[in-house]
């Protein structure tokens, strides 16, 4: 029978998940987004809504008591509310495996005790502790948010002596971790699933760029030796068999200068370095995603084109309604998210540039930087 598919949170993570979800009639008959904003991108795709803070409890319990299953695009819920709904819908990924990945430091702290490759860290309790981490870790190291970071706002990079009780200050008081700064040539990804019967998958490793402590660039497959590759696949495979849950996990990896791999952090949760999947493979990372709480069978992951991701961002310093960017070319899909207001660095869209005719990595990248003038986003006024 079809299921009742409910999403925390509604933004194009929650978007995309229902319009994947659309295409399985058969499997799920409606979906109820909860989200804060009227209007959300989810909604636009079509889904029910109930208007409530991600965290506020009775609208989880409505949810829940509305829903068979409950997946989420965001991974700030609150999981003892999650946990004591579960007799009303099933939860994927589970609120135990939510509750470790939420927190920075239970996350890092759990894969080191799995002898997964993190960089080293220390949980923080007083400025004091700061100034001992850093006697050990020396400089630059990070300070960041145990809990609700996301885009890098939650990070502190320390550079310097002078810059400690900046970087302190900055948190007002919420928990936090220090971490050894990791020299990386190349952020990468893996894109891993695991359905509720156990079946794994992964999708090929992904090469990332940030700027300003935005993910802008995808590029898929990573332009790394074989090694690497290998390497970055062993340890996701690795860390999707301690990792308990079902669903999409994306994991984020640095690439340092002797070929190791460290993971950086894990999202229980489809993710933005995933999106090439929606052209470039046969599976998309959010069709993967219901098969995975659903209990299907996981599809196929193989990488058919070489493809570049490039996020659409709202301009720095510009604020307000936009022109929708406007792009007919071959092999480009554009896909924006339907948000009305641009915000500086605010994702608002993303263009997937596709090597349906064999193109190498270089050709995509030399077409994409044709295009990116076309994605400045700019002022309707
Ligand atoms: P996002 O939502 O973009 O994933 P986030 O707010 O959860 O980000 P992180 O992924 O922890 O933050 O860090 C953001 C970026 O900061 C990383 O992609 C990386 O470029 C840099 N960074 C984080 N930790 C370290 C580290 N220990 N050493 C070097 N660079 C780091
Ligand atoms: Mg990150």
């Amino acid at each position: 029978m079809a299921k009742i598919l409910g999403i925390i949170g509604g933004g194009q993570l929650g978007m995309m998940i229902a319009e994947a979800a659309k295409k399985m009639p058969e499997e799920i008959s409606k979906i109820i987004v909860l989200d804060p904003t009227k209007n959300c991108p989810a909604v636009q795709a079509g889904t029910d809504q109930i208007i409530a803070d991600f965290k506020d409890r009775d609208a989880i319990i409505e949810l829940a008591n509305k829903s068979d299953i409950i997946t989420y695009e965001i991974e700030s819920g609150d999981s003892n509310v999650l946990k004591s709904v579960e007799k009303n819908a099933e939860i994927n990924p589970s609120p135990e495996t939510l509750k470790i990945i939420q927190d920075k430091f239970l996350q890092k702290l759990f894969l080191s005790q799995n002898d997964i490759p993190v960089s080293e860290f220390i949980q923080i309790e007083s400025l004091e502790d700061v100034k001992e981490g850093l006697k050990e870790f020396g400089f630059p190291a990070m300070l960041k948010a145990r809990r609700d970071a996301y885009d890098g706002r939650g990070n502190f990079k320390i550079n310097s002596e002078d810059e400690i009780q900046t970087a302190y200050d900055y948190f007002k008081g919420q928990s936090l971790l220090l971490e050894k700064f990791v020299p990386f040539t190349m952020e990468v990804s893996v894109i891993a699933a695991r359905n509720t019967k156990g079946q794994i998958k992964t999708f090929p490793l992904v090469e990332n760029i940030h700027e300003e402590n935005i993910l802008r660039e995808t590029i898929a497959p990573a332009r790394v030796s074989e090694k690497v590759t290998k390497k970055a696949e062993m340890i996701a495979e690795k860390t999707m068999s301690v990792l308990k849950g079902a669903g999409i996990f994306g994991i984020e990896m640095f690439v340092t200068s002797d070929e190791d791999i460290m993971i950086n952090e894990i999202a229980p949760r489809v993710h933005n370095s995933g999106h090439h999947t929606l052209q470039s493979s046969v599976t998309s990372q959010f069709e993967q995603h219901l098969r995975a709480i659903m209990g299907l069978e996981l599809g196929e992951t193989k990488l058919l084109h070489n493809t570049i991701m490039y996020n659409v961002l709202g301009e720095p310093g510009f604020t307000g309604k936009y022109d929708l960017p406007y792009i007919a070319e071959n092999g480009v899909f554009l896909k924006m998210y339907g948000k009305e207001i641009s915000k500086p660095l605010r994702k608002l869209g993303h263009v997937n540039v596709v090597g349906k005719n064999g193109e190498s990595v270089d050709e995509l990248l030399e077409k994409l930087r044709g295009l990116k003038q076309k994605m400045t986003v700019k002022s309707s006024d």
